[in-house]
């Protein structure tokens, strides 16, 4: 007895000492095991295991150290050798810091055992032992906002030739790639706006943010002053790296002074809490440029329009977005052929496919990270 006494002793001294935790999820038999490891004597739970048992999704900043954890549709930041992390804008202190060991990050099990408990007291409880937890979000990708880009007192770029208006076309492809999304990948599709009518940029975004869509997509056609300007391009959130890519921006960031209230819009814009959505887009930076050259490709092989490429650029449409989000300019309406193109039905079919082809693609590979 004694022997086992001082036995145990040694291992608690040496750190070796680890109990895990039981997770139950309710509604199911059997309770998962979400093993410990103790450092300096501290226990602690590897953040992939973690998050493997809660179906979180957890990622990592390696510019600024911060690790971001998804749980519950709430977020959670983190800071590597830090006590401390933020959760609905108010900083908590674990009282033991987060630790890399090499490639692994180690989350110190209190956080699991006591402070969930505070944040989620319905999903989270512990009973005798084992904790017993509320059923994880399914973080499959279902829901998708479509944005046919401008509508009603905006039409967007004017073809050349035939004077097809963008927001038509715009439109037009959108409702076609809606009832692929539907149809073919039984996704709940949401658009901005089903018909001919104006809707501000920011309410596009606020639209997207409330329906808590997991992809957000946007429509336009090109125009440009040349003719001969022509292809296929595909952007996502950033500020703008080129100056072919700044004068996009700017064109479709117009619509706020023309149409929304002149210089107090754009500053509204401006000033929309720029910090926050750009804290959030940060983590869907990744994500965005993935879906992005996912659809860029397959338009490109699927149409054989000249490839503009992938591009960033900071357009107001999507800076509100805080889900991965992309747009697309679909050609050029300034363009005689490509307008002619873009006018004809088959054409836009074959956009419509080509782009839910990307989508597609994006969402397999993401659905797998996501859940496993
Ligand atoms: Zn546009």
């Amino acid at each position: 007895m004694k022997k086992i006494m001082i036995l145990a002793l040694i291992a608690v001294a040496f750190g070796m000492l680890s109990a895990d935790i039981s997770v139950l999820i309710r509604g199911e038999s059997k309770a998962s095991i979400l093993k410990e490891t103790t450092i300096n004597s501290i226990r602690y739970v590897e953040l992939n295991d973690f998050s493997t048992v809660f179906k979180a999704i957890n990622r990592q900043d390696r510019c600024d150290g911060r690790i971001y954890l998804h749980l519950y549709d709430e977020q959670f930041i983190f800071l590597e050798a830090s006590p401390y992390y933020s959760y609905k804008t108010e900083s908590y202190n674990m009282h033991y810091a987060l630790l890399r060991r090499g490639t692994k990050l180690y989350l110190p099990s209190l956080f699991v055992t006591e402070k969930l408990r505070t944040h989620f007291p319905k999903d989270v409880e512990l009973k005798a032992r084992v904790l017993s937890i509320a059923k994880p979000r399914d973080n499959s990708i279902t829901t998708i906002v479509l944005d046919p880009g401008h509508g009603g007192k905006d039409p967007g770029a004017v073809g050349r030739k035939l004077k097809a208006t963008e927001k038509e076309l715009n439109l037009g492809v959108c409702l076609k790639l809606k009832t692929l999304l539907e149809k073919e990948l039984g996704m709940k599709v949401l658009l901005t706006r089903s018909d001919d009518r104006f809707v501000s940029l920011q309410d596009r975004t606020k639209f997207a943010n409330e329906k808590k869509a997991d992809l957000f997509v946007s429509l336009h056609t090109n125009s440009s002053k040349s003719p001969a300007g022509k292809g296929l391009e595909t952007y996502y959130l950033s500020t703008a790296q080129t100056s072919e890519a700044r004068a996009v921006e700017a064109m479709e960031n117009d619509v706020v002074e023309r149409f929304e209230g002149g210089t107090t819009a754009k500053r509204k814009y401006d000033d929309l809490d720029f910090i926050l959505s750009d804290l959030n887009q940060t983590e869907n930076l990744e994500s965005s440029n993935l879906l992005a050259s996912n659809v860029q490709q397959n338009i490109v092989a699927g149409t054989k329009t000249l490839d503009r490429g992938v591009k960033q650029a900071n357009f107001y449409v999507l800076r509100g977005a805080f889900m991965p989000s992309i747009l697309v300019e679909m050609g050029f309406i300034s363009n005689e052929e490509e307008e002619q193109l873009l006018v004809n039905e088959e054409y836009q079919n074959r956009l419509a496919r080509t782009i839910f082809e990307g989508i597609k693609r994006f969402k397999f590979r993401y659905d797998r990270i996501r859940n496993t």
